[in-house]
Order: structure tokens, then C-alpha cells, then sequence
């Protein structure tokens, strides 16, 4: 994977549409990430295409149009593909109009399957071809056991995604994941799931919105910024939800982001050329470099200071740092052994 970068052009000069992910990049629970509305509608009117992608499939794509309005993002339905779209589509690939689906989840997996003509039931009495599993906080014992019941009696399983945990302001709870492996770990057959990181969801919004050049947008880099490698599409990551600093640094191969920012606002200001040569990263006028395992930024090593428990540095040097843990790493052939303290990036 090429992880250099060819222009020091803005990165909205170079895409036609946006797919961005919704919480952590947009919103957070129920407030606007800072500057991403204004930011958004500011791009979207000189032209360029946005498009969201979300692993929630419990909503309604009018119900999250609906939520981004009221932030101040004028959205259509239309804009939207959740991961339970995403999975009807691949079902309606494979079955034919008005075959017998079990359905689990919220009203958006219910919805998205009867626009493409599937007869949707709730047990398994019925003979379904297909179980399709998203997540509903109504779920439990007995809606697990029909959907079970249906695949030891020859349904196929598809999940909306298999995100293990569900973030809620008090902490990490039971994602559709973790449901889903509690059906599997009782039928013992295989599952298909369509959302992120498979690369099929970012495909159908691709496919969606004819869109030639898109760049993917994420805070999740096992989600969003794999998914988005795994389609062949341009990634960012932003960091203003889960993924931090220090795990971009770390990030395996498959789960790096093809350009790094803060926020939204480093769309549209310069992104200069990342050069490495022997030990050194430039970005712009900042210089990431390693000499006998120690790591230096613009010629300091990154100790922190009495006064902070972290380092703080300019989004280049970032760029710079990730670029060069990437190649330390890439060229070991035991695996990366560098101590980091906690990096935070100051705009
Ligand atoms: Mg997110």
C-alpha cells in the first residue's frame, strides 16, 4: 500500500465526494463535532459531493437525515447508507423478490429489507431463506433462539456488522457483534456481514453515488479506515472520536489512513509532500527522524515535560512521526519495539 502522498494541493482539489462516517466525525453522541457542520456546508456548496456511512443499522436513513439537519447539515435520505442498506442490497443480489427473511434489529433493518422486496418475519416458523441480525436494545434470549433455529435449519446468516461493542456515554455495551457471535457460537455456521470494515458497503456507495474520486473519513481505524483500504478508496482520519495519535502510530498496515488530519478543517488547507529518505520524514518544514532507536522531532527526542504527561505537536510533525513509525516499522523484521509517550496534535 502507497501511504506517500504525490501533491501538497488541498485534499478537496482531489476528491469529487466525501464519505464520511457519522459519530466521532460529525457528531458526537448528540452534539456537532467542533467546526465539521460549518466546514461541510462550506465545501458542499462549492461543489463537492457528501455522502455518510454508518455501521448503525437500528435507523432510518430519513431518521439520520433527519438528526444531521438539525445540526445544521441539510441532508437527504438519499445521502445515507446504513449498514442494514447495505446488507438488504447484497441479500436482494443473491435471493429473489419476495423470498422469506428473518429479521433482527431495529426499524431499519426491517425497513431496508422490504424495499427490496423481501417478505420479512420474526421466527423461524416460516421457513426463512436468510437471517439477517442487526442490533436492537430489545434483543434477547428468544430473538437469538429463532434466529438460530432458522440457520440449523438451513437459513443462511448475515449481519448488518460486527461491531463487538456499542459506545454509550456510560462506557462500552453490547454491539451487534457480540449478538451475533452468541447465534454463531450456537448454529457453529459461518457469517456474512456488509458494513465496515468489509469493503462491500464502501463499494455500494460508491456505486450509489457514481462517484469517481471518493475519500473515505473516519475516527475508527478497524472500521472506517479498513474498510475504506480494503475497497481501494483514499482514506482520512480525523481525530476527533475514538482513534488517537498513538494508535495511528501503531496501526497495522491494513488499518493506516492514506492522509491524517485533526478535523474537518484540514480538507481544504494544504497538505504538503511527506519525503522520506534514510531515516528521516519530512512534512513541510517539520523533520521526523530515528537515530539508534531514538526517535527525534525537529531535532528534540519526545520526552514530556514535568508539566504535562503527554507531548504536544504540530499536525505536520504528526504526519511526519506516523510516516516514520510506519517505515521503522515495515523494516523490522521482529516487530516494532518503540516506547511513544502519549502524543496529542495542537492546531
Ligand atoms: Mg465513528
Amino acid at each position: 500500500m502507497n501511504n506517500f502522498l504525490e501533491t501538497s494541493q488541498t485534499l478537496v482539489d482531489q476528491f469529487d465526494y466525501l464519505m464520511l462516517d457519522l459519530d466521532g466525525v460529525c457528531y458526537l453522541g448528540a452534539q456537532p463535532v467542533p467546526y465539521a457542520i460549518k466546514t461541510l456546508n462550506r465545501l458542499n456548496s462549492n461543489g463537492l459531493g457528501l455522502f455518510y456511512i454508518t455501521n448503525n443499522s437500528s435507523r432510518v436513513p430519513s431518521s439520520v437525515s433527519e438528526q444531521l439537519t438539525g445540526l445544521g447539515l441539510d441532508t437527504r435520505p438519499d445521502q445515507i447508507l446504513t449498514s442494514a442498506q447495505a446488507t438488504a442490497q447484497r441479500i436482494a443480489e443473491i435471493y429473489p423478490r419476495g423470498s422469506v427473511v428473518l429479521a433482527l434489529g431495529g426499524e431499519g433493518v426491517f425497513e431496508a429489507l422490504q424495499s427490496v422486496g423481501m417478505k420479512v418475519v420474526t421466527t423461524a416458523d416460516g421457513d426463512p431463506i436468510a437471517v439477517v441480525q442487526g442490533w436492537s436494545r430489545e434483543i434477547g434470549w428468544a430473538q437469538l433462539s429463532e434466529a438460530v433455529l432458522a440457520i440449523k435449519n438451513g437459513a443462511r446468516h448475515f449481519a448488518t456488522n460486527l461491531d463487538a461493542t456499542l459506545p454509550t456515554e456510560r462506557g462500552e455495551t453490547i454491539g451487534n457483534g457480540s449478538f451475533v457471535a452468541a447465534v454463531s457460537n450456537a448454529t457453529g455456521q459461518p457469517v456474512l456481514s456488509s458494513g465496515k470494515p468489509e469493503d462491500f458497503i464502501y463499494e455500494a456507495a460508491q456505486k450509489l453515488t457514481r462517484s469517481v474520486c471518493p475519500l473515505a473519513i473516519g475516527d475508527r481505524l478497524d472500521t472506517d479506515i479498513r474498510g475504506a483500504n480494503a475497497a481501494g478508496i483514499p482514506s482520512m482520519h480525523v481525530l476527533t472520536g475514538v482513534g488517537r495519535v498513538n494508535d495511528v502510530l501503531f496501526a497495522k498496515e491494513t488499518d493506516r489512513p492514506r492522509f491524517l488530519a485533526a478535523d474537518l478543517r484540514d480538507l481544504d488547507t494544504p497538505y504538503p509532500n511527506i519525503v522520506c529518505d534514510d531515516g528521516v520524514v519530512k512534512c513541510g518544514d517539520d523533520v521526523a527522524s530515528v537515530a539508534d532507536g531514538i526517535i527525534f522531532l525537529n531535532g528534540e527526542t519526545l520526552d514530556t515535560s514535568r508539566d504535562k504527561d503527554c507531548v504536544e505537536v504540530s499536525l505536520n510533525s504528526y504526519r511526519a512521526l506516523a510516516h516514520l513509525v510506519w517505515m521503522i516499522s515495515d523494516s523490522s523484521t521482529e516487530g516494532i519495539n518503540l516506547v511513544l509517550p502519549r502524543i496529542e496534535v495542537i492546531h
